[in-house]
């Protein structure tokens, strides 16, 4: 059987801080098959851009990997050293952050760009690297790439700008691409149009896809299934139909109700009382108690595993159904 693209297991990222080691992620665990998106949704605070720098070995001190292992089509990364993981990234997994110009060089013409993309991490000559990305600032949709190609960042819209910075991420072929916040700096016709892209490279090169997004609205267009992340925890994960349809988790139950739909039909927006709790203030037990209408006594003291439910998973005692029968 072939080992999914991206295996995530048991996560832990830790923060030193004057009040002592903050934990970000506490025991992530997700599998991204090859031409899946998964989105990865959630406040800003729940953990999903860590889980992503942690995927490309860009946490910064005082921040680090704890636990768990990360493994990419079977290989363990996580514990490479600074250079293995450098040659890694831009290679193997591709990313494309909210801002175009963390990633683009301004004082360079972007054809300078993709050609020194595609001559470190390809065999192609100049002349045919430069054709190479010709074509792939087509295939990303800039108009007249051959006069385009020799023009600056500054010369291009913001949506223009994230379309030369998906070609530069799926230059080398990467098997993943980890999408942090892609759409949310660009207006919303031209957030179709990303979106829009970023579905066809899991349909036309079989890329798998991490589609970081705190716009649950941007992961029912685009994934194929969904984690949604609380307080450093995976809450609930599984098919984005299934999710977004009948959400498990109280959590999940409030963020998707927050979903406008097309039809404007207001009633479905709820409101989950309070926020999230700071890293320094998690409490025991279920992060989201102090949140959660359900809330019983155990959730106060003991933590929920995940739990599979049909093609969802939830960490949630409600759905402990064995320590119930146990408990009757
Ligand atoms: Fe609510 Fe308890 Fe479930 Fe947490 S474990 S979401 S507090 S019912």
């Amino acid at each position: 059987m072939t080992p999914p693209v991206l295996s995530v297991r048991n996560l832990r990222v830790e923060f030193a801080s004057r009040r002592g080691v903050l934990r970000a992620i506490d025991g992530v665990s997700f599998d991204i098959a090859k031409g899946e998106v998964l989105g990865v949704v959630g406040e800003s605070g729940a953990g999903k851009s860590v889980t992503g720098l942690a995927v490309i070995g860009l946490i910064d001190p005082p921040g680090r990997i704890s636990g768990g292992e990360i493994y990419l089509s079977g290989m363990r990364i996580d514990n490479l050293s600074p250079e293995e993981l450098r040659r890694i990234r831009g290679k193997r997994i591709g990313m494309i952050f909210q801002d175009p110009l963390t990633s683009l060089n301004p004082l360079y013409r972007i054809g300078d760009q993709l050609v020194e993309t595609l001559k470190t991490h390809t065999n192609l000559s100049e002349s045919a690297a430069r054709r190479r990305a010709i074509d792939l600032l087509a295939e990303v949709g800039i108009p007249a790439p051959e006069k385009r190609i020799d023009g600056y960042p500054h010369e291009f819209s913001g949506g223009m700008r994230q379309r030369v910075v998906i070609a530069l991420a799926i230059c080398a072929e990467p098997e993943l691409i980890i999408a942090d916040e892609p759409t949310t700096a660009l207006d919303v016709s031209v957030q179709a149009q990303i979106i829009a892209l970023i579905k066809r490279l899991g349909r036309d090169h079989g890329t798998a896809v991490m589609l970081v997004t705190h716009d649950m609205g941007v992961i029912a267009e685009t994934s194929d299934r969904v984690a949604v992340m609380y307080s450093g925890r995976i809450a609930e994960i599984g098919p984005v139909r299934d999710v977004v349809q009948s959400p498990l988790h109280p959590y999940a139950r409030g963020l998707m109700g927050a979903i406008p739909t097309l039809a404007g039909d207001a009633a479905r927006l709820v409101q989950i009382p309070g926020s999230m709790p700071r890293l320094s203030a998690i409490p025991p037990g279920c992060s989201f108690n102090p949140r959660c209408p359900f809330a019983f006594e155990r959730c106060r003291i003991e933590r929920p595993e995940p739990i599979r439910q049909g093609t969802q998973a939830v960490a949630c005692h409600l759905y402990d159904t064995a320590a119930k029968e146990t408990a009757a």
